[in-house]
């Protein structure tokens, strides 16, 4: 999840008016904003898509469709939903004002703007937008580990195969259980559990970049590869493996932690791919792993690694 340079937050004027775009162009110059303009309700609707931006300034007044339709049309797109819309119009009508918050705009701007009102209104959609983006992240991360939760790799995981498929890449999903965890719980505690699933999340965490790592459950993790192919999956999860098993527990000698791999790839499962039956592959080939002694990654076409593990 390494962020890059920080974008400059998108604002997405729609606006009949030359004149208007102007007046925004010269009045936000200096904000830290990427400021797009266009000039129709349908232009309007495309862009949002398209661009994605945090905020949409929205004039009420339209030549084809009124503004009120635009907005509704914009909370009915679940990919234009979140975006927070500040209505912008000449009309002083309180009844306008209020069924344009009714409809889900955030903020409401008379026209002629008045400079340090309108600064100051979106820049507060963009703290609220900010704020909107952190919660809705949070609610797919684990708060014990920090690595996606369940709800994400279920999204992340649908959205790669189908990905996978269109473009003819390989795809590998990698299901990893700790070993005989109970018994460590049950020995040395909960808080000592809890700190050997952090540890496995940092090791789980830290590979290549497209690989996403998620907690799939309790002591159960999940890691989507993209990319990459069974056997060399298998290799990328028998390094996590071996780093699982040498961690140290200056606190508690003696101690060795170690986890399971079921690996399966598109291209062991038979008819169309689903996210489901990639799961339910891997899932059986960690089973296996578990029977043939733990401690050691299964591919789903049967090969066992390392070899030696099982004689
Ligand atoms: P196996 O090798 O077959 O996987 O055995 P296991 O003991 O690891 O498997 P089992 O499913 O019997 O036990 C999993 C344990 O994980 C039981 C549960 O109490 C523990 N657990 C689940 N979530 C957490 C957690 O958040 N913190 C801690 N400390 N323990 C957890
Ligand atoms: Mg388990
Ligand atoms: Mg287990």
């Amino acid at each position: 999840m390494s962020q890059d340079e920080p974008m400059r937050p998108r604002v997405l004027a729609i606006d009949d008016s030359d004149l208007v775009h102007r007046l925004l162009r010269a009045r936000l110059r200096h904000e830290r904003i990427d400021l797009h303009s266009v000039y129709t309700a349908d232009e309007g609707i495309a862009a949002a898509k398209e661009l994605q931006p945090e905020v949409i300034l929205l004039d009420i007044d339209l030549e084809d469709l009124d503004g009120f339709e635009v907005l509704a049309r914009l909370k009915a797109d679940p990919s234009t939903r979140d975006i927070a819309v500040i209505f912008v119009s000449a009309s002083n009508e309180t009844m306008d004002r209020v069924r344009g918050l009714d409809l889900g705009a955030v903020d409401f701007v008379g026209k002629p703007f008045d400079v340090g009102e309108l600064k100051a209104r979106v820049r507060s959609a963009l703290r609220m937008q900010r704020l909107v983006k952190m919660l809705a992240q949070r609610a797919q991360l684990d708060g014990l580990t920090g690595l996606w939760n369940r709800a994400y790799l279920d999204d992340r995981l649908e959205a790669e195969t189908a990905s996978a498929i269109r473009y003819g890449n390989p795809l590998s999903l990698v299901l990893c259980d700790l070993d005989r965890f109970k018994n460590l719980n049950d020995t040395y505690g909960h808080p000592f559990g809890d700190e050997v699933l952090e540890r496995t999340a940092a090791i789980l965490g830290s590979g290549r970049s497209p690989d996403v790592a998620c907690r799939y459950g309790g002591e159960e993790f999940a890691l989507i590869v993209p990319g990459t192919d069974l056997q060399e999956t298998i290799e990328v999860a028998d390094r996590h493996r071996v780093r699982i098993s040498e961690i140290q527990w200056p606190e508690r000698p003696g101690v060795h932690v170690s986890a399971s791999f079921g690996v399966a790839d598109l291209s062991c499962i038979s008819g169309t791919p689903t996210p489901e039956k990639l799961i339910m592959v891997a899932d059986q080939a960690l089973y296996r792993a578990k029977n043939s002694g733990r401690n050691q990654v299964v591919g789903a076409d049967v090969q066992i690694w390392p070899r030696s593990a099982t004689g």
